[in-house]
């Protein structure tokens, strides 16, 4: 699964007037001298290719007979793809031209940036869920993850699972006459609880915590930090929804964020929490313990299949229960909504 040449330098493409079957290109290749650094070979004869393992004699002098031809993949189950703007070095982006330009071919060899041809067999990028709430969009750890992932040469291929949680449904599962939000930077969730607010048609009024405003009667859709400096400010007791994803996660394995985070990557069972600001070097370091929970799930995974879909926002709170205990409801909308 996901073979993936660790070099472009180990690729070689050669035309050739043979058949592109194992014994025909074995036939043409054994005895031939190839470059020193040559493990595979794209034989091209048309619009057809195929792809083989060649070793050879040695690997010390600059070139060195052919020994040994393994097929890999077969004319008949290999695509080429001109794909200029692909880095052919980063096994992420290989999969995704294999998924955007030839999904049915087990084997996808990419011409790309620079004019580098490298290959991607069996692709099977891991796929990681992401959890987090908008606005912002784009939704900021996914963007981040997918910027990550645009020079991720060192990692398997994924294929990120956004999976959104819109701040105005989760303010609509609680009617409220005016929300407070964080900060206005994120922009105004659109239209939060209009449709539900009380049948008078009109829209409820919002209000920005960062600028805070004077108190009035209002529910917050935050997080954990946000009720802490709603206290600061205003004490006494608040409606809330928290908003905080790693609330919202549910079981794993999932990528997710925490407000109270600040400086380190939390690991628990398969949840994988970056701070609310991470860089995208904490970001990165996510990414890898993610990959890590999905090619190992703990044992608790167990319960995150497709009938835990309707319970896992229930999930497993991570924050203090006094959230809970003001009755905060941490449930997304589009559970009750749809
Ligand atoms: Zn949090």
């Amino acid at each position: 699964m996901n073979l993936v040449p660790t070099q472009y330098r180990n690729v070689s493409v050669a035309e050739v007037a043979t058949g592109l079957d194992e014994a025909s290109l074995r036939a043409h290749l054994m005895g031939r001298p190839v470059y020193r650094r040559t493990q595979y070979l794209v034989a091209r004869r048309g619009d057809a290719c195929a792809v083989a393992e060649v070793s050879k004699e040695s690997q010390q002098p600059l070139f060195s007979p052919v020994t040994g031809v393994a097929l890999i993949a077969g004319a008949e189950e290999t695509a080429f793809v001109d794909a200029p703007e692909t880095d052919t070095g980063v096994p992420t982006q290989l999969a995704r031209v294999a998924a955007r330009c030839a999904p049915h071919a087990r084997c996808v060899v990419v011409r790309g940036r620079y004019g580098h041809v490298s290959f991607i067999a069996d692709p099977a990028p891991a796929r990681i869920r992401v959890v987090e709430v908008v606005p912002p969009r784009p939704a900021k750890l996914v963007d981040q993850l997918t910027r990550v992932l645009d020079v991720a040469e060192d990692l398997p291929p994924v294929e990120l699972v956004p999976d959104l949680v819109d701040l105005a449904e989760l303010a609509a599962s609680r009617p409220a006459e005016h929300y407070l939000f964080p900060c206005r930077a994120g922009g105004r969730p659109v239209g939060a609880g209009a449709e539900r607010g009380g049948g008078t048609g009109r829209a409820p009024g919002v209000s920005y915590l960062d600028e805070v405003p004077p108190r009035r009667p209002w529910t917050l859709v935050g997080c954990a930090r946000s009720r802490a400096i709603h206290d600061w400010f205003y004490g006494g007791p608040v409606d809330t929804v928290d908003m905080c994803p790693r609330a919202l996660a549910g079981p794993g394995p999932v990528l997710t964020k925490c407000c109270l985070l600040e400086d380190r990557v939390a690991v628990d069972g398969g949840v994988v929490v970056v701070p609310w600001g991470a860089s995208l070097a904490q970001v990165k370091e996510g990414l890898q313990r993610a990959l890590e929970a999905v090619t190992e799930p703990v044992a608790h995974a167990a319960g995150g299949g497709p009938n835990a879909a309707a319970s896992r926002r229930r999930g497993p709170a991570s924050h203090s229960a006094d959230l809970r205990a003001s009755g905060t409801t941490m449930r997304s909308a589009r559970e009750g909504g749809k």
